[in-house]
């Protein structure tokens, strides 16, 4: 199948790199087609404005969104949106391999889901979720985290890591898109451990190894909620 890897990590000789390495050359063994958007190393614009089309509805106002909508009709995106939308068209699975910073993802991360998961390409009003754009694909979110497992336990200081941590992610951004999320793969606290870090690589193997068996997070299907956007009783 075709592999994107959608990776965000300023250090290439970090951990985060090493899993990114690490699943380049599994996929690839294993007779994959791998591709990797590399956001520090290709300089990834993270900020979404103006400069994000070649041509504009309106000149005058930016309504990003409205603009998004517009380039996708035009095919007016900047080449570099344009060319991260066509690796997303391109892939059948991607996995993004980022550290947890702020709880969430690095800014370069999030500026590639706002500038690439565009309106109009990923979602309509009607076509979001079970019916988004990118139906038929799967992605994975594979993250190294500052803080130990302890800590995103669901009674953890930091928050359950599923539900508070990666729901926005895996929920909000995946799923949005149609996409089916399968489990993410965590390495806690990679600084701490050499033999931790060894023992993360082995199990990361065995997952690329595994991964169209890898079980889907399920989440209701969008017609499970009701007008006002809660779930139906008979769901609850
Ligand atoms: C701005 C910011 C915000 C943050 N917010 C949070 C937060 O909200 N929650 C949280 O939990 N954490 C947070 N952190 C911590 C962050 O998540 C961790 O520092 C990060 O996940 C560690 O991964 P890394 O790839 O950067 O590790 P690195 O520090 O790069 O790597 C760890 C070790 O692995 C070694 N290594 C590299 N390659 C290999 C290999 N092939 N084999 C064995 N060892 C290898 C490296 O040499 C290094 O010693 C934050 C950090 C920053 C900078």
């Amino acid at each position: 199948m075709n592999v994107l890897i959608v990776y965000a990590h300023p250090e290439p000789q970090s951990f985060n790199g090493a899993l990114k390495d690490l699943a380049v050359s599994e996929l690839t063994k294993l007779g994959h087609q791998v591709e990797v958007s590399d956001l520090y190393a290709m300089n990834f614009k993270a900020v979404a404005d103006g400069g994000d089309f070649q041509q504009r509805q309106d000149e005058h106002f930016l309504k990003y969104a409205v603009e998004q909508k517009h380039a996708v009709k035009t095919e007016s995106f900047s080449r570099d949106i344009e060319d991260e939308q066509e690796k997303l068209v391109w892939a059948d699975f991607v996995i993004f391999q980022f550290p947890i910073w702020w709880y969430s993802m690095p800014a370069i991360l999030k500026g590639w889901f706002d500038r690439v998961y565009a309106s109009g390409f990923i979602y309509t009003r009607e076509n979001r979720y079970d019916s988004g754009g990118l139906k038929g694909r799967k992605a994975m979110l594979s993250v190294t985290t500052g803080t130990p497992k302890g800590a995103y336990m669901p009674n953890g200081m930091d928050g359950d890591i599923h539900e508070k941590i990666l729901y926005h992610i895996n929920h909000g951004m995946l799923y949005f898109s149609g996409m089916q999320p399968v489990e993410p793969f965590i390495s806690w606290t990679p600084s701490h451990d050499e033999d931790e870090r060894k023992m993360y690589l082995e199990a990361y193997k065995q997952r690329l190894h595994t991964l169209v068996e890898q079980p889907i997070i399920s989440y209701h299907p969008k017609d499970h909620y009701d007008e006002n956007h809660q779930l139906k009783k008979e769901y609850q």
